[in-house]
Formats: C-alpha cells, structure tokens, sequence
C-alpha cells in the first residue's frame, strides 16, 4: 500500500511530465468522465497532499485521484508500450506530445474545480511532505485521542498525512513501544521527537527507489516484513498480528523485546508486558 513517500514520488514524476504540456488526448475510462475532453488544455502542475495527487489542468480544473491499495500512474514516453497492468485496469490516460500518463486500478477519480480542493483533502492533518507541515498541530492531533492505539493514531490521515502500515510499524519500533500503546501512554520525551522522526523517515525516502529506515544494506526495515526472522537489534522473533485502522485489518510488526507496552498475546487477546 502506497505511503506519502510514494505518492509524493508518483506527483513528482506525473509534474516532470506534464507540467506547462498542452494535452493533446484525455480519455477517462469511467462511465462519471466517459465523455470528459480535457485536449486543448494545460496542464499545470501536480501535487501530492498526503495519500492523495493533485493534477491542476488549465481552466480551473483538478484531477483528484488516490492510489489507496495498489493503484498506480505511469508515464511513458510517446510511442512506447504501456505497461502498468492490463487495459481494463486503465482508469485514466492523460497525453501530452512526448509523454503519457496512465493511471490504473485508481479507485478514487474525481475531477472538480480547483477552488473545491479543500473538498477532498480539507480532512487532511499536517502533511509530513508539504508545505502545511506544522509538527506541534500534527502532535496535538496525535494525542487528542489519549486512549486510542498508536498504530491506528498514526494511520489516521487527518491527525498527521502520509504514513502508511510500513511507517506506522517502523515508528513504532523506533520509538520503543508497541502499536498497541494508548497514545496518552507514550512518555512526553518519545511523543516529543514523533513528528520529526516521522517527517524524517519520508523525506529520506522520498528519492529513493527501494524504502529504508534502518541505514543498512540489505536489511531495509526494523520489524516491517520481518516475521518471524530476528529483530535487527536484539535477535527476538519479530512478530506479527492485525490492527485495524478502522475500515480494514492491517499486518503489524513488532519485537516484543525492543518494543514495550500492550501486544496480542499468541491467541489473540490482549496483554499488557
Ligand atoms: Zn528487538
């Protein structure tokens, strides 16, 4: 599933492509836009805010899309062949004179006037790539809910945007206490030094192909993927259980040596370490 990192990296590419291009062809492979034709248009430029893209065409127009589980935007140059999925995957195709862009399997898409933006993402907390970042509101934001589990805290988009399972995983461990940790519980020392670390982590990936936070070669992740090998730091079997966000059941990685507070017990219900 997409984080901020990668959305940001999608906006980014989709901006080197089209931006200041006049689109020559639009064609939107949904019945809402089947007879949508932004040809003749300019496309101006392309934003990530938080999970969500951006595009800004010529005449007031946004083209919202999110990538939510395994959506994707590829851009290729004229002439060459798609190669993003199958056709019937295509949601979108977006064509300047030297590039394409084709959006698959995008189950949000949604073209609405760039002045109604705050529509689709006004929900969104501070964003850890953007130029809203503001990390006391986004730690505030964070603690409002003192009971609420860190891990489902941090996947809410509108308390901070950008994190997904990966960097909720990953935080957690760096932070030294489970997902399962009330919120309120985290000590002051730790929850101070959250929105850095988080801004941290995305913006040393933003550039990069392959998600690291651990700095070692070839063992990219602390806990995320890891079970049941060993904990890079003190050897313990990683673990892993579900945590709901509150719409779906998402895979968690913990160690339970390194990481302390409350975690499923084996069968499933809770404890507290
Ligand atoms: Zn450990």
């Amino acid at each position: 599933m997409p984080e901020g990192d990668t959305v940001w990296q999608t906006a980014r590419r989709l901006h080197d492509a089209l931006a200041g291009e006049v689109l020559i062809r639009s064609d939107f492979r949904v019945p809402r836009y089947a007879t949508v034709d932004l040809a003749g248009r300019r496309v101006l430029d392309v934003v990530s805010r938080g999970k969500h893209l951006l595009t800004r065409i010529e005449g007031g127009l946004t083209l919202h899309s999110h990538l939510r589980m395994d959506g994707a935007w590829k851009v290729f140059a004229a002439g060459r062949r798609w190669s993003g999925g199958p056709a019937h995957q295509i949601r979108a195709v977006l064509a300047a004179a030297d590039r394409t862009a084709v959006g698959y399997r995008l189950p949000v898409l949604e073209l609405l006037r760039t002045a109604d933006e705050h529509r689709v993402v006004g929900h969104l907390g501070p964003d850890l790539l953007g130029p809203d970042w503001d990390p006391a509101q986004a730690l505030a934001n964070l603690l409002a809910d003192p009971a609420r589990p860190l891990g489902e805290a941090l996947l809410d988009q509108r308390n901070l945007a950008g994190i997904g399972n990966v960097y909720k995983c990953e935080l957690c461990f760096l932070l030294g206490v489970t997902p399962w940790l009330p919120v309120g519980d985290l000590p002051a020392e730790r929850a101070g030094k959250l929105p850095a670390l988080a801004k941290g982590l995305l913006e040393a990936n933003r550039d990069r192909p392959v998600r690291a936070t651990t700095g070692r070669r070839g063992q990219d992740l602390f806990v995320y993927g890891r079970a049941p090998r060993p904990c890079l730091r003190c050897h313990t079997s990683v673990r892993v259980a579900d945590q709901g966000d509150g719409s779906r059941e998402r895979p968690t990685y913990w160690c339970p040596v390194c990481q302390r507070g409350p975690a499923p017990a084996p069968h499933g219900r809770s404890r507290a370490r």
